[in-house]
């Protein structure tokens, strides 16, 4: 059994990956400082197998007296509200965090793993979004501390690769849903779940007519194991490709949940991109894999989680 380490363990993703590579017996260090995480998402965990640290990964790695097969580099704010409220230190996690991550991924002779995301084509001129498509980023963009910063861990992931013979995986994640993404975490579902349930108005911004492509949580997870354990060392994207608009979902979820909310639109955030699908052809070739849970089965489970958490 291997040994993984996981940044960013108490988010959303993190929480449950760490959940998966236990099922699988491996040992798994968690590392967060919470910024945009919570306790209550690893508190069910039980195993003797798990280990959490509380730390902020942009100060180092190196107390970290383990040995690593594997290094998962997820710890970021990933919501836009979250990364606008800490510009700095999302920059940071992208920057001098992955830096930590590589190193103790070297030292280690671990494979390493970056989360990177579907915000590096930025507003995108191609359509659905291919790997080998580069991108339409606003480097000096409210969503730039976000967007440069991921670019940035993706370019410093290639330079180990190409100067210090790392074995990594890019991940391009497209917008994943599901429990344990906090109540207060902003995104669009948990937005619209919530508010929904409580009754209160559902906040489209814009017209509703951007959209996204949107993936729940347990076909991620299997995406990224099947990658972690390929030898693929080029960027994959991982999402579905059920493409949605933004009024579609509010409306899907108003339905499924039968609330009475009323939707009102509001301002459009800045360089919000406006349409988004991945393009998955090389995750079903490379990895034989294809995101099994449909919008409709995927939204039930979240929103059944919101009703025990509201
Ligand atoms: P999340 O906010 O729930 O999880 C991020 C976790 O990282 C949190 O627990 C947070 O406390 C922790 N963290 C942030 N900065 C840290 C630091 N400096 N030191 C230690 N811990 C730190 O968000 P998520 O949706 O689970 O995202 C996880 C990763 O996946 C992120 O890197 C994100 O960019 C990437 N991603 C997610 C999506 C998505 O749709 N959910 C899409 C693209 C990329
Ligand atoms: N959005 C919205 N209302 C909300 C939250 C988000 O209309 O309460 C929109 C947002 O402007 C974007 C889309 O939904 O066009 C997806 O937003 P999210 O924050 O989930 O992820 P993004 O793809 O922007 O990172």
């Amino acid at each position: 059994m291997a040994s993984v380490l996981i940044t960013g363990g108490a988010g959303f993703i993190g929480s449950h990956l760490t959940d998966r590579f236990l099922s699988e017996g491996h040992d798994v260090v968690g590392v967060d400082n919470f910024i945009t995480g919570s306790s209550s998402n690893i508190n069910h965990i039980k195993s003797d197998r798990y280990t959490f640290v509380e730390k902020d990964v942009s100060g180092g790695l190196d107390s970290l007296d383990r040995r690593f097969d594997y290094v998962l580099h997820f710890a970021s704010p990933a919501s836009p509200i979250d990364y606008l409220k800490y510009p700095v230190e999302t920059l940071l996690a992208g920057s001098a965090g992955t830096h930590a991550a590589l190193d103790l991924a070297v030292n280690n002779n671990a494979v390493f793993m970056i989360a990177s995301t579907s915000e590096v084509y930025g507003d995108p001129h191609v359509h659905p979004q291919p790997e080998s498509y580069w991108g339409n980023v606003n480097s000096v963009g409210p969503r730039s501390c976000y967007d440069e910063a991921k670019r940035y861990a993706e370019a410093a992931t290639m330079a180990y690769h190409r100067a210090r013979g790392l074995d990594v995986r890019i991940l391009r994640i497209f917008n994943t849903y599901g429990p344990r993404m906090r109540v207060e975490d902003g995104r669009a579902v948990t937005n619209f779940a919530c508010q929904a349930l409580e009754g209160k108005q559902v906040t489209i911004y814009g017209d509703g007519s951007q959209t996204r492509s949107f993936c729940y949580i347990s076909d991620l997870v299997d995406g990224i194991a099947k990658l972690l354990y390929s030898g693929e060392t080029d960027p994959v994207n991982l999402g579905n490709t059920e493409e949605t608009t933004i009024l579609q979902i509010a409306e899907t979820i108003i339905g499924i949940t039968g609330s009475t909310s009323e939707i009102v639109f509001k301002p459009l955030p800045v360089d919000d991109p406006k349409q988004r699908q991945p393009d998955i052809s090389r995750a079903r070739e490379i990895l034989g894999w294809e995101p099994k849970v449909s919008l409709e089965e995927g939204l039930k489970y979240t929103i059944k989680y919101y009703i025990s958490e509201l």
